[in-house]
């Protein structure tokens, strides 16, 4: 099921040189969440090539919160980021590491890049320094504070982290080149003034490194050999460079791939957060969000997420995956581990009136197919059953091989039945129907051999227990939301939950689990919500049996 490309791809080639260059000794990834939002599938590809990496070379793989942004970031997207590693299959090295624990090298190394004349505390406003940035066509103005005397610009910086001045009134920039083409590298903020509360160093800290500082730094302090990284990152590098070369320290290579895209979805954290603010959905974990709680509350299995990245491929090229991938690798590895289990979720009452009023029957059904080990259960059959509206048609067409009038079909596990006597009520719908079954043809096959097409699924009716069945559908419209520019929003498919209040299970799902598969023979794979309870069960559909990427992708 692996590709084969996965661990072979231009990022193992530059280590291989690498390795054969005896640049490095030791290869050592890491994977580096900022917490200000859960993990979704995007990061599960950073998560399998930055771990994949350090296992195939023998070396190791941290985990590094990159906590600089004490406004966005808290300690629920930490403990929901080590979560999400785990059940996806990964283990770091040693304890989680945090950037914050490196805040008094990075001030020092600061300290050192002014002692250079390197670097200059700037009192331009946030709006000014953007205007005398430039832009991609016109060079940037030099700021009027850049020529500060590095005595000066020691003190003022040292007063910034004393607290001296509100949010905004300095920053600390290095001094590279205003007129440069690389806009990043137009003297950078590398420190800005927050009076906010960190997660993890309270009120200790009101100077905040900016990202293009700070990670090089952690990076090259955790002695990472290959910083692995996305595309957008690749007008940066020089900037990750510049600073490395400069404070003369370990340095890492920085290396960028192309992120995963998917369609019908929004991936980035910023545009997660709004959903689950604006609750147009009921969470992070919302079973429609593209988060790895979500995937996992929906019925992923943490095997079907990784053949699925590892289908993806490591490119450097951009591009848009289709989700209708992902759902082919669940399908695929839930067909193998699924248990099978009978529901109806639009129920129609059957009285099979040759069968015992008392009298209850337990028929053996075999659990997965695929797997004889997971052996059988046994389910009750009695005269009243329930079976899907959808399974029956007063006049059916020639290829209609389900139920209809004076017509055969197989119950599932159980009899032939022939349906004798339609029941309606006083509007005219049909509310119930008789038939009679063949008491020969237990098992679903008679010894005179005649042929049955149909086969259909039931539940006994004084057996059956009640469920909340939650269906699934995309959660934009649009195969991209952000098509819409002023409001992704917009393209939210309404449509993308439908709950089915009273569907009527087989007893045995009484005793089913969280974190175990179900198919439900017929419909679709099936997963127990974690808000189920012994009074109330709430199943969320994880995909339909039905699989439109494979057909697609055959001819
Ligand atoms: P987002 O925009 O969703 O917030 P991010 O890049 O800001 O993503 P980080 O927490 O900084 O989020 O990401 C941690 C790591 O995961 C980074 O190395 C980042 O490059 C990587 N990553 C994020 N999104 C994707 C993606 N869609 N595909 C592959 N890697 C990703
Ligand atoms: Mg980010």
């Amino acid at each position: 099921m692996e590709s084969k490309n996965f661990n072979n791809n231009f990022i193992t080639e530059i280590i291989d040189d690498d390795i054969k260059n005896k640049k490095n000794n030791k290869i050592v990834t890491r994977f580096p969440p900022e917490p200000n939002g859960y993990l979704h599938i995007g990061h599960a590809k950073s998560i399998c090539i930055n771990f994949s990496i350090a296992e195939k070379y023998g070396g190791k793989c941290n985990l590094r919160f990159d906590d600089t942004n004490p406004l966005k970031e808290n300690i629920e997207y930490v403990n929901s980021i080590i979560e999400d590693i785990k059940w996806l299959g990964f283990q770091w090295s040693g304890k989680p590491l945090y950037a914050s624990d490196y805040f008094e090298q990075m001030y020092d190394f600061a300290i050192k890049l002014i002692e250079k004349g390197l670097a200059y505390v700037d009192d331009q406003t946030n709006e000014e320094i953007r205007i005398n940035r430039g832009t991609l066509n016109t060079p940037g103005n030099n700021s009027p504070y850049r020529n500060r005397s590095i005595d000066e610009n020691i003190k003022l910086f040292k007063k910034m982290k004393d607290g001296d001045y509100g949010d905004g009134e300095k920053v600390l920039r290095a001094k590279i080149n205003m007129s440069s083409p690389n806009i990043n590298l137009r003297d950078p903020i590398i420190y800005r003034i927050l009076h906010a509360k960190h997660h993890r160093t309270d009120n200790k800290w009101c100077i905040y490194p900016m990202y293009d500082w700070a990670h090089g730094i952690e990076d090259s302090i955790e002695e990472i050999s290959h910083s692995i990284c996305t595309l957008e990152f690749e007008d940066h590098r020089p900037l990750y460079d510049w600073f490395l070369n400069q404070i003369k320290v370990f340095h890492p290579q920085q290396i960028e791939f192309a992120r995963l895209n998917l369609n019908f979805t929004v991936m980035s954290k910023r545009k997660l957060k709004i959903l689950v603010d604006n609750k147009v959905v009921a969470g992070w974990d919302d079973p429609r969000m593209p988060t790895i709680s979500g995937l996992r509350r929906r019925g992923y299995s943490p095997e079907s997420i990784r053949d699925f990245i590892n289908q993806t491929g490591v490119v450097k090229r951009n591009g848009i995956t289709d989700i209708s991938l992902l759902e082919y690798s669940l399908r695929n590895h839930l067909n193998k581990i699924a248990q099978r289990a009978m529901a109806v979720l639009n129920p129609l009452r059957v009285v099979i009136t040759n069968f015992p009023e008392d009298k209850t029957e337990y028929l053996d059904a075999i659990n997965n197919p695929e797997n004889k080990k997971d052996g059988t259960r046994l389910i009750p059959f009695t005269r009243e059953i329930y079976i899907e509206k959808t399974d029956f048609l007063e006049d059916a067409p020639k290829k209609f091989f389900r139920l209809s009038l004076n017509k055969e079909v197989r119950l599932l596990h159980a009899y032939y039945i022939v349906c004798t006597k339609i029941i309606r009520n006083s509007q005219g719908e049909i509310i119930e129907l008789q038939c009679e079954y063949d008491p020969k043809s237990k098992g679903g096959w008679t010894e005179d051999g005649r042929k049955v097409k149909g086969t259909i699924h039931w539940v006994s009716i004084p057996h059956s227990i009640n469920a909340q069945i939650n269906l699934y559908n995309r959660l934009f419209n649009n195969e991209n939301p952000l098509d819409d520019k002023s409001n992704f929003l917009n393209n939210y498919n309404a449509d993308s939950l439908k709950i089915i209040k009273n569907a009527k299970l087989e007893p045995n799902l009484n005793s089913a689990k969280l974190n175990f598969y179900y198919q439900f023979v017929r419909i679709g794979y099936f997963a127990l919500d974690k808000n189920s309870s012994k009074n109330e069960l709430f199943f969320n559909q994880s995909v339909s049996l039905r699989d439109s990427w494979s057909k697609k992708n055959k001819s």
